[in-house]
């Protein structure tokens, strides 16, 4: 074998050393709690239940939805044939814009919206056209990989904080004298679940005259009573305001948007690469999407946060009643739909993931380095579209689970 392909060969049985393998399954049968899985190595599918989509409020697979994508498809084609300064900006993605800047409107003055492809691209977008090398991009420790690699592709310096911190991160914005500033936080960090104290964010943002960017992948369509995000939870108003959501979780379809002041909007269609360089996506994408604003907002919205709200209580209550007392397994205080079971240890992880699997339940195991080193965990997600039962279920198994002795064989 060449050299080439033995370095690598390498570094995958280092890989594996740790426990860190990761492996994709195959899903056979639409998003939802039931599906049909094809686990790595196994030769036929099965049927499962699954806690780990963002599929938040069980709408990937909602049939309206479909049909508009399908709708979308005839009335647009299928691709939008070129960037969106060329050609490829359809009158679909103009409409998702602007009613996404209408939800943004009562908490950014003069709001605009940006439709992108992916929130990795957006989050690229945002932080390398915003943090110049002229500025300074304080990132919280738990953010989200794609505001890490946006934070990479910045000529900006960069500069940590703690999670949740508000008080190092007033001294170190009080420290620094560079003529733009950017506080950058996840609103719901995506592996533990809880929310950023985004008000104490936005004072010191207004303290310190720096852009408050916030990455709402896990609240837009969950949080706030119209489903419109953290932004409408707290009510906060700003034009240091910069919110990512992104499209593909709740929302159910694809994509994401930034929505800011119509400066901050105009500047980045004119100098945001990852906006600018590529392909927009396939309007019926719009489309679909429309239609899903119309769901999250409407009754059948509501309904679902409410659902999801009600599991959330019940899994929380249930899993307290079956956690070991020995304190090595432990659920930290999340009140969204991202339920962490921190259990340390990433073989431990896998081995209760793998026999969660067995008892026909996928919960996704989290090793470093998405997590930090020693804090591997059983990332459960829920959805509206679990039921009580499924619930019932998890709980039960994981009780099962846990309560076989947690040392692994030396
Ligand atoms: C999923 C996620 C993203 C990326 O969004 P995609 O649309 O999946 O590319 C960005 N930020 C956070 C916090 C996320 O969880």
């Amino acid at each position: 074998m060449s050299r080439l392909l033995d370095r690598l060969q390498h570094e995958l049985a280092a890989i594996d050393a740790q426990a860190l393998r990761r492996r994709r399954l195959i899903a056979e049968t639409p998003c939802a709690p039931e599906q049909l899985l094809t686990l790595a190595g196994a030769a036929a599918p099965r049927r499962m239940l699954a806690f780990s989509s963002n599929d938040y409020l069980g709408l990937a697979a909602h049939p309206a939805l479909a049909a508009a994508l399908a709708d979308g498809a005839s009335r647009y084609g299928a691709g939008s044939g070129g960037s969106h300064l060329i050609l490829g900006h359809s009158r679909a993605h103009a409409q998702l814009e602007e009613r996404l800047a209408g939800w943004m409107a009562p908490h950014i003055p003069e709001a605009r919206s940006l439709f992108f492809c992916t929130g990795y691209m957006a989050n690229l977008a945002v932080l390398s056209t915003l943090g110049g090398a002229e500025a300074v991009i304080f990132s919280e420790t738990l953010n989200h990989a794609s505001l890490i690699d946006g934070a990479r592709l910045a000529k900006a310096h960069v500069e940590r904080y703690p999670h949740c911190d508000l008080q190092a991160l007033d001294a170190q914005l009080a420290a620094c004298d560079a003529p733009v500033k950017l506080i950058v936080s996840d609103a719901v960090f995506s592996m533990d679940g809880d929310i950023a104290p985004v008000a104490g964010l936005l004072a010191l943002a207004e303290r310190h005259d720096a852009w408050l960017v916030l990455d709402d992948a896990h609240g837009f369509g969950v949080l706030g009573a119209n489903g419109h995000g953290v932004l409408e939870a707290t009510g906060l108003r700003s034009e240091r305001l910069v919110l990512v959501g992104t499209l593909g979780k709740a929302a159910g379809v694809s994509g994401a948007f930034v929505a800011a002041h119509r400066t901050v909007i105009d500047y980045l269609v004119q100098r945001a690469r990852p906006y600018i360089f590529t392909t927009a996506a396939p309007p019926a994408i719009a489309h679909a999407l429309l239609a899903s604003l119309d769901l999250i907002e409407g009754e059948e919205g509501a309904r679902r946060r409410a659902q999801l709200q009600a599991r959330i209580a019940q899994l929380r209550t249930g899993l307290q009643r079956v956690l070991p007392a020995d304190g090595n397994a432990w659920l930290p205080n999340s009140p969204t739909a991202i339920q962490p079971l921190i259990v340390g240890d990433n073989t431990r992880a896998m081995r209760l993931s793998a026999q969660l699997d067995a008892l026909g339940l996928r919960v996704g195991a989290i090793r470093p380095p998405t997590v930090p080193a020693g804090t591997a965990r059983l990332r459960i997600a829920l959805s509206a579209s679990h039921g009580a039962d499924d619930v019932a279920r998890l709980i039960e198994a994981l009780g099962q689970v846990l309560a076989q002795p947690s040392r692994e064989a030396a």
